[in-house]
């Protein structure tokens, strides 16, 4: 027998309705509520309990009756977390028109019990249904190891594999054109940073769950991974894409109640149509990046695949495969720009920069290749074979006896990678001990992002150079979030002030007092300036004017083949020898 209390003003009902007609509906609605497989409660629109059965009582009441009582009293009478997660989903589907869906862990003597909530709002009857499915044997299966190749454990849809396996049975049974959605869940990150890792594994599981409703009959559904979704199905029409994956999206949408707080996604959807006899992995990758490019374009949006989102893509992997056999293909060279001081215009240093010249692709800028080479070990190579090449031209430069060198060095740039990098430094001094060079003719050139590094391997390395005697510059300074105080802070001998200053310097007052703070506290702490992009000689003046030690650029010469070198820093200090200061 189920509780109900009967409700005279009921919008069904009218006032001269008899008892017996109510409690024939009563009748029925016990028997529809009671062969349902499933624990159910109902609530009307003032968020009392006015109907449950009886396998709702026994597991969550154990036989006691909350019929008449309002959601509120409940919350405030139970720790119980199904019972939570069920009365806040209920009462969320009675102020909404939607669907609301969770999974539910029940934790009694160490033993787990899985529910599969729903809460809907009874259409235009006032009130709202609530659903909880026992789902504890097929999580236990896949946890098992049953389910888990072809079965996702946190959400019970398929996994990658599983998709892969029955797609293709399918295949062998007809060739049919195929859509296959990939979605992505926006800002994920976020979520799990400001819920907890629980309450996302929770989000995805509702999305999964929010999902399966909307793939079409005969389509699939599985979870790649983390937070990505993959539909696949065969679509009927044009309309029927667009209607899915909409309809999919929109899932994700709802809002959802995890650990009883109200929380709203949204996805990125990428889609394509695969031909009958398409290669899947092909069609799964431009979904995906179909998918990627919604994401770029802010999110909460559907990308069609196009031909064209490809194209950057194979252009990196052309040019990272390139990269490879870059050195070996004697592909690469070293050109040297030099620095100069400010005071005596004199050639100081110079920067070694990499150049990349490839017999198809023409000349690749270090822009481009640099951080391709950060993201993988080429980058060490590339470092190595900067720190031989520099100890060469040093030695040369060096004999050659052209230039009176004075402390004249070769500063070499070095990225985050490399920097964290254990070996880094017992390399780089290896080399140039190889070449027969000394640690003080260089300087390393690194970056304020370097150093902001948590890696303990980038302080060790520093501090092992230096020790050694190699200068340390911060490159690119005021481009990075640190402020100028903290150059207080770290272990640098020089820092170089980045080219975008230096070129809106003589427009732009407040550049100016930038500057000129820059370089009035490096001189409080004995550190060296320089100035990068000098494309003027108004720009020069006024970096001499502001006390600026050295400067680089355009202005002064471009960075040069080390064949050139020799001759160039001659020519800079002939000219120095001629100029009034
Ligand atoms: P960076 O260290 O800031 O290097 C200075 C860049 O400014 C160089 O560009 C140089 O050619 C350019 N430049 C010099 N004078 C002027 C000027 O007056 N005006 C303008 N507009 N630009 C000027 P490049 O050679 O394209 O290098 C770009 C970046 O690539 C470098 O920036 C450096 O961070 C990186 N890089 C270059 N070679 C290497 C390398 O061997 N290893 C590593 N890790 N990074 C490198
Ligand atoms: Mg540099
Ligand atoms: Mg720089």
């Amino acid at each position: 027998m189920i509780r109900l209390i009967g409700r005279t003003s009921h919008a069904n009902t009218t006032p001269d309705m008899s008892m017996a007609t109510l409690d024939e509906g009563a009748a029925l609605l016990d028997a529809v509520l009671e062969s349902a497989r499933a624990e159910i409660a109902v609530a009307d629109e003032s968020g009392v309990i006015i109907a449950t059965n009886s396998a709702f009582r026994r597991h969550f009441f154990r036989d006691g009756d909350p019929t008449g009582m309002r959601l509120d009293q409940l919350v405030a009478q139970t720790d119980q977390q199904p019972m939570l997660d069920m009365l806040h989903l209920l009462a969320g589907a009675l102020h909404g028109s939607t669907e609301l869906s969770m999974f539910s862990r029940e934790t009694f003597l160490d033993t787990d019990r899985w529910y599969e909530v729903t809460a809907a709002s009874l259409g235009d009857h006032p009130g709202a249904v609530l659903r909880a499915h026992d789902v504890t044997e097929l999580v236990h299966a896949s946890q098992n190891g049953s389910h888990s190749r072809t079965q996702d454990v946190l959400t019970g849809v398929l996994t990658e594999q599983g998709l892969r396996d029955a797609l293709r049975q399918e295949m062998v049974r007809a060739l049919t054109t195929r859509c296959v959605v990939m979605l992505d869940i926006d800002q994920f990150s976020v979520i799990r940073q400001t819920l907890g890792y629980e309450a996302a594994d929770e989000t995805v599981r509702q999305v999964a769950l929010s999902l399966q409703r909307h793939v079409p009959q005969g389509g699939h559904l599985a979870r790649m991974m983390g937070d990505e979704f993959c539909i696949t199905f065969e679509p009927q029409s044009v309309l029927d894409v667009d209607q899915v994956s909409s309809a999919l999206r929109d899932a994700v949408r709802q809002p959802m109640t995890i650990r009883g707080r109200s929380v709203r996604i949204t996805a990125s959807v990428g889609i394509t149509m695969t031909d009958p006899d398409a290669n899947l992995d092909l069609a799964m990758q431009h979904a995906e990046l179909a998918m990627q490019e919604a994401g770029k374009r802010g999110g909460n949006r559907c990308v069609v695949y196009a031909p064209e989102l490809a194209e950057p893509q194979e252009g990196m992997m052309r040019l990272w495969n390139a990269l490879r056999s870059a050195l070996q293909f004697r592909q690469m060279e070293v050109w040297f720009q030099p620095v100069v001081s400010l005071a005596t215009d004199r050639p100081v240093a110079a920067e070694a920069l990499c150049r990349w010249h490839h017999p198809q692709f023409g000349d690749i800028a270090p822009g481009v290749f640099i951080p391709i080479a950060e993201r993988n070990s080429e980058i060490l190579n590339i470092g190595s074979f900067v720190h031989g090449r520099s100890a060469e031209v040093m030695n040369v430069l060096r004999s050659s006896r052209t230039t009176s060198l004075g402390n004249f060095q070769i500063s070499v740039n070095a990225s985050p990678n490399e920097l964290a990098w254990p070996e880094f430094a017992k390399n780089m001094l290896a080399r140039i001990k190889a070449n027969d060079a000394l640690p003080e003719w260089f300087a390393l050139e690194v970056t304020e992002k370097a150093l902001q590094q948590r890696d303990p391997n980038v302080m060790v390395n520093l501090q092992i150079i230096r020790d050694a005697g190699v200068t340390i510059s911060l490159d690119d300074f005021g481009t990075g979030y640190s402020s100028l105080e903290r150059l207080r802070d770290l272990p640098v001998d020089r820092v170089k002030i980045d080219r975008t200053f230096v070129a809106t310097l003589m427009e732009n007052e407040r550049t100016e007092r930038l500057i000129a703070a820059i370089i009035t506290l490096a001189d409080e702490l004995g550190i060296d300036t320089v100035a990068e992009g000098v494309e003027t000689s108004e720009q020069a003046a006024k970096l001499r004017s502001l006390g600026c030690k050295s400067a680089q650029g355009f202005l002064f010469a471009p960075a040069v083949p080390d064949s050139e070198l020799v001759a160039v820093l001659r020519d800079l200090s002939t000219a120095s020898a001629r100029r009034p200061w």
